[in-house]
């Protein structure tokens, strides 16, 4: 229930240095999600969910071989969110969270000029956050490359398919690398979501 119980190192908690203590949907989520287990959350916005997820998508990058040598990033960890204002947020957060472990995020999001874009992902990031549209635009343009994707985050889920986003959503999952943790938060459990679930995730996923 402290950050320092949680065991983490200073470069990975700097994003915390504001809070007094994890936020009850951190506490839940963190150990489970540094052991490796898929997990499903139904979470409200403002409980702290993006660092949730985002603290251990920062220590799983940091073990992958490219960390340690100067390899140019490859994408590891993958967000979708239903908007691009979410999509946005999550990667304001995630950008502050990686730069103290040299940890590089980019926002891909429809409705504004794709070469930024494209220019972001050449230079090599380590995190990748969008909308799924102008997601699956890149990936078929050959520029968005998700095969070493290991650690995947579904955020409001439920929207998300409310949108009609499915089949964009499993595309691009199926893009990513088969040995996947993942993280799915929705508001609601509609069968659509559930079977979303079954299909990509871990028979026994942790629920928070
Ligand atoms: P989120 O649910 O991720 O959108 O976060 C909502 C707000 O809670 C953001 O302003 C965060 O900066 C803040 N927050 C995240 N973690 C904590 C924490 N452990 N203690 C206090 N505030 C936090």
């Amino acid at each position: 229930d402290s950050f320092s119980d949680s065991g983490l190192s200073a470069e990975v908690l700097a994003c915390c240095k504001n809070f007094s203590k994890p936020s009850p949907i951190q506490a839940n989520s963190w150990p489970f999600l540094l052991n490796g287990r898929d997990l499903i959350g139904i979470a409200a916005t403002g409980s702290g969910k993006t660092l949730a997820f985002g603290v251990p998508a920062l220590v799983h990058i940091l073990q992958k071989d490219d960390k340690k040598t100067s390899k140019k990033a490859v994408p590891r960890c993958l967000v979708l969110s239903p908007t691009r204002e979410l999509a946005q947020q999550i990667a304001d957060v995630l950008c502050d969270a990686g730069s103290p472990c040299g940890i590089k995020s980019v926002c891909l999001y429809g409705g504004t000029k794709k070469e930024p874009q494209i220019s972001a992902l050449k230079s090599g990031v380590d995190i990748v956050i969008g909308t799924p549209g102008r997601m699956k635009d890149l990936i078929e343009m050959g520029i968005c490359r998700l095969k070493d994707v290991s650690f995947v985050i579904l955020d409001e889920a439920d929207r998300m398919l409310d949108m009609g986003f499915e089949p964009e959503v499993r595309s691009i999952l199926s893009q990513t690398s088969s040995v996947r943790q993942m993280v799915m938060f929705s508001a609601t459990w509609p069968l659509a979501v559930h079977q979303l679930a079954q299909e990509f995730m871990d028979p026994n996923p942790v629920k928070v």
